[in-house]
């Protein structure tokens, strides 16, 4: 067990793989889920779950710390995005976003891994959950309007808002990746495998590929390795169609959680 001052942050996604998941209202609230959520935001304790075991909570005792104000800014949202979900007609959304309406839930494909989001919000997958897709993946259901990819391909900052938000862009995405292809030089490759990415001729890029973190959401990695008086370069374009397919504050979050992926999967050598 982890002592008082080794707690750490609550994760909604953490907090709900521990639940019963059967969403049975007992504590009050419309769903496991939603339960997470408002654990994470210091409105529920694990307590007020009856379907956890007392020798769980003795567990989980001091694993969690109290939230600090963004993870409850964060839960809160993610409990607004989801009562929009539940507003939803998902049959009638499903082809618009690219997704396929199964057993009253939407199952969407990131990056060659099927997310399943049920008529309340909840998501789940066969594959590891991992917390930065939920608010993307969930904003992009909702988002006000949606466009079909077209081919065509501009920078962050040719996006709505994107202007306001290239500097973190360049600073959290395009620096780290391309620091990390210069250091693991198999690793744009190896992305095209892992995750059903495509390579694509380029202008002046030695390597250019194109992936799905959401259906109607490409994005084009482009990347020129280090020659002897030239230092790297890379940069990531997107389809004109996705600032119609997600807000730029989610597209940053999708963009950096990415990267942060990337790395972690470079750290455990899993790139030869
Ligand atoms: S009481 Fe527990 S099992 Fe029931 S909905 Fe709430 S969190 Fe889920």
């Amino acid at each position: 067990m982890l002592t008082a001052n080794k707690a750490k942050a609550a994760n909604p996604l953490e907090i709900y793989r521990i639940l019963p998941q059967n969403n049975c209202g007992k504590c009050l609230l419309p769903s496991c889920l939603a339960f997470a959520a408002a654990v994470v935001a210091g409105q529920k304790k694990l307590r007020d779950c009856p379907g956890i075991s007392p020798d769980l909570l003795v567990k989980m005792a001091g694993v969690y710390r109290k939230p600090v104000a963004g993870e409850i800014e964060q839960a809160g949202f993610v409990d607004k995005i989801q009562r929009r979900i539940a507003a939803l007609d998902l049959a009638a959304i499903a082809p618009v976003i690219g997704a396929v309406h199964r057993d009253n839930s939407l199952v969407v494909n990131s990056l060659g891994k099927d997310f399943v989001v049920d008529a309340r919000g909840n998501l789940s997958s066969e594959c590891h959950l991992i917390p930065w897709v939920q608010i993307p993946l969930l904003s992009y259901i909702t988002n006000k309007t949606h466009g079909e990819i077209t081919g065509s391909w501009i920078s962050f900052r040719e996006i709505k808002g994107g202007i306001d938000w290239q500097g973190l862009f360049t600073s959290r995405c395009e620096i780290p990746l391309r620091k990390l292809a210069d250091a693991n030089p198999a690793l744009l490759a190896d992305l095209i495998d892992l995750f059903m990415g495509q390579a694509i001729d380029w202008y002046q890029a030695d390597i250019a590929l194109i992936l799905h973190p959401l259906p109607h959401l490409p994005i084009l990695i482009c990347y020129q390795a280090p020659d002897e008086d030239m230092d790297s370069a890379l940069t990531i374009f997107f389809d004109r169609c996705c600032g119609q397919n997600l807000h730029i504050k989610a597209l940053f979050t999708l963009c950096s959680g990415l990267v942060q992926m990337f790395t972690r999967i470079a750290e455990r050598h899993l790139f030869s």
